[in-house]
């Protein structure tokens, strides 16, 4: 028995080995986009898998690659230019297989100190590149941005309101609100539901031609709410919008804030990485004094999902929102600062180790050419299509690149690019009701040739539409 077994491991290593190395190669000859439909592989398993009598693993193994390799849009693929879902680095895969194969639980500290020690040490670490003192600063892993962005939510809440871990929005006389631009990610309406404050307490603030919150229309909002008798708490500044890369001004929200007594929460969920990029560094200057920051390591670095971050410089409202006792946990100081009473999770998987290994197998010198090799590609695209004449609607310096012709049918566009494997690029709805295309560079193997194919297809579609 336990020789089959091992047999078959080594087997299934020598298949996974094969796919780890192979996969990249098949990716990119499969195209970006699925070929097959949901409904097709749902057939397939209902035939194939009624999990009845066990299969051998390695026949698992070999339908699931089929499955993955024909059944999703692939980020690895390295004409990806799409939302921000990274390649994946190796050393990052096996921080995530290790994670599985230990399995430790690190919702409390004395459960799993090693694991501990290696979040904390690499928090700390990457906190520092943003220009933070660490020791300030509560840190810790989420399953991504949209948990981050609810954390700082719950704590801003529970800092303003101090009966609200007790009462919650029913003890509030008036109507909490908080602010962020119109291009502010959609988790913060999520996070208004969750927190029991409702969408309407989140006031969207319009935005300048560079897609940057609007602080004028930002401040007289203030005034009319706090006129109707509203409790302004907190707002949001959006480092690297999701839809225009854009970055709104930290150090004149700081000023607004400090004014207004309001916590200042960066969402840098993608942004936070240009962190490691020298000529961006000066937008984040006002961060080291915000009260509190998402930033995803699985959005720009090489990790994959999910692995978001969050740092808080308070970490009394995180007790405040989270802390609760149980009977099975000692009561000690350790109680306190335990994830447990310091988080949104409960069972807390080791998410840290993949972003540990590949920050120590990258180094911070292999970090910063990723970052700026991804940079410059994106302004090699920005370039290229202002060149060919196509309306380039975005001005930042991260590399999204949002653009139009006019007269274009993008979805005939897309269908196309699907249909002849070139590669994947979004699109975004503006405010205004129009509708461009979104190129980012989210693949640390994009490379010029790469665009130059994007481009050269983006021609052959022009032509084509002329000549008909
Ligand atoms: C992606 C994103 C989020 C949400 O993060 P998830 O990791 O997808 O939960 C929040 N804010 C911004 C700006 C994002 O781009």
């Amino acid at each position: 028995m336990s020789n089959t077994t091992s047999s078959t491991i080594h087997e299934i290593a020598e298949l996974v080995n094969d796919t780890l190395i192979q996969m990249r190669k098949r990716i990119e000859a499969h195209g970006a986009f699925p070929s097959v439909s949901q409904a097709k592989v749902s057939t397939l398993l209902q035939s194939d898998y009624t999990f009845e009598l066990p299969i051998p693993l390695q026949t698992v193994v070999t339908d699931v690659q089929e499955m993955m390799d024909s059944g999703i849009v692939h980020p690895t693929h390295p004409r990806y230019c799409g939302l921000f879902e990274p390649n994946v680095s190796q050393a990052a895969i096996i921080g995530d297989l290790f994670t599985a194969l230990y399995n430790p639980q690190l919702s409390v500290q004395s459960h799993a100190p090693a694991a501990h020690a290696i979040e904390q040490h690499t928090l700390k670490w990457l906190i520092s590149q943003l220009g933070l003192e660490p020791e300030k600063y509560a840190a810790h892993f989420t399953s991504g941005g949209m948990e981050a962005n609810l954390t700082a939510v719950l704590a801003a809440l529970n800092h303003r309101f101090p009966h609200w871990r007790d009462t919650g929005a029913i003890g509030c006389a008036e109507q909490p609100v908080f602010y962020a631009s119109m291009n502010a990610h959609h988790s913060f309406e999520k996070a208004a539901a969750i927190a029991g404050i409702g969408h309407k307490s989140l006031h969207k603030i319009t935005t300048n031609e560079k897609f940057e919150i609007d602080i004028d229309a930002l401040r007289e909002q203030i005034k009319i709410d706090r006129a109707q008798g509203q409790v302004p708490f907190m707002i949001i500044a959006t480092f690297g919008a999701t839809g225009s890369g854009s970055i709104d001004p930290i150090k004149s929200l700081l000023t607004l804030c400090e004014e207004q007594s309001l916590w200042l929460h960066v969402d840098a969920a993608w942004g936070g990485t240009a962190a490691f990029a020298p000529e961006i560094k000066p937008f984040m200057i006002g961060i080291e004094k915000v009260d509190s920051i998402t930033w995803d390591a699985h959005k720009w670095l090489p990790i994959p999902m999910g692995a978001g971050m969050f740092f808080c410089a308070h970490a009394e409202a995180l007790e405040a929102a989270f802390n609760v006792l149980t009977p099975y946990i000692p009561i000690s100081k350790e109680t306190y600062s335990n994830p447990l009473s310091t988080t949104v999770q409960w069972s807390r998987r080791f998410i840290g180790l993949k972003v540990f290994m590949c920050l120590a197998a990258l180094g911070s010198t292999g970090i910063k050419d990723l970052v700026s090799h991804q940079i410059s590609i994106g302004r090699y695209l920005r370039q290229k299509l202002v060149a060919l004449g196509w309306q380039v609607i975005n001005a930042t310096p991260l590399p999204i690149v949002c653009f139009t012709k006019n007269g274009l049918n993008i979805s005939s566009l897309l269908t196309q690019l699907e249909q002849k494997k070139i590669g994947w690029i979004s699109r975004l709805f503006l405010s205004d009701g129009r509708e461009v295309l979104r190129g980012c560079i989210t693949n640390y193997k994009t490379e010029k040739k790469d665009i130059d194919q994007i481009i050269e297809f983006l021609g052959e579609y022009e032509n084509e539409l002329l000549s008909m």
